[in-house]
């Protein structure tokens, strides 16, 4: 058993004797990508590989990420993996809402990113049509290696997130494209 613990790397910024300085972004930044709280939304294939990914083997605590939350209000990752009905739609979406913010999205598999194989009337064809995505992992199913690249994105987003972005115009609009309040 290694006794090696892997720091993050520090963000940016000004060191000198007995002092670091950089900025509120780069240090908020560093800690949520490091302590993201996923909400699994897992309904059907995609989230087995997601149990697998949570399992000894594939570990995702290594990302500071084994804090699953089933209630949105204190969940920051919205994992969405499976095929979602159209009847599903307005549940997916109430959850999105509930999220507090910061909060992203990841779309896990080709079912959430586009409806996958099921072109049919009941399936949603993909969860951007009513929620805004940020990362989507491709493949049916995904490996949990692959879903593991999709936190990471995702964890890139976060550190290099702005805390105000959330404030942004630009947020603002993408947020009433799909009218969002
Ligand atoms: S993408 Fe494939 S594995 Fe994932 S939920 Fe859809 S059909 Fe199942």
């Amino acid at each position: 058993m290694g006794s090696e613990i892997k720091m993050s790397n520090a963000p940016e910024g000004l060191a000198g004797q007995g002092f670091f300085a950089t900025t509120l972004d780069a240090a908020v930044g560093l800690a949520r990508k490091n302590s993201l709280w996923p909400l699994p939304f897992a309904t059907s294939c995609c989230g087995i590989e997601f149990m697998s990914t949570m399992s000894a083997h594939y570990d995702l605590a290594r990302f500071g990420s084994e804090r699953l939350s089933f209630t949105p209000r204190q969940a920051d990752l919205l994992m969405v993996m499976g095929t979602i009905a159209k009847k599903m739609g307005p549940v997916l979406r109430q959850v999105y809402e509930q999220m507090a913010e910061p909060k992203w999205v990841l779309a896990v598999g080709a079912c959430a990113s586009s409806g996958g194989i099921f072109d049919t009337y009941s399936v949603l064809q993909g969860i951007d049509r009513i929620i805004p995505v940020d990362v989507y992992v491709p493949g049916c199913p995904p490996r949990p290696e692959q879903i593991i690249e999709g936190v990471m994105r995702i964890q890139d987003l976060v550190g290099r997130e702005s805390v105000r972005r959330r404030n942004s115009e630009e947020y603002r609009k993408l947020m009433e494209s799909y009218y969002v309040k």
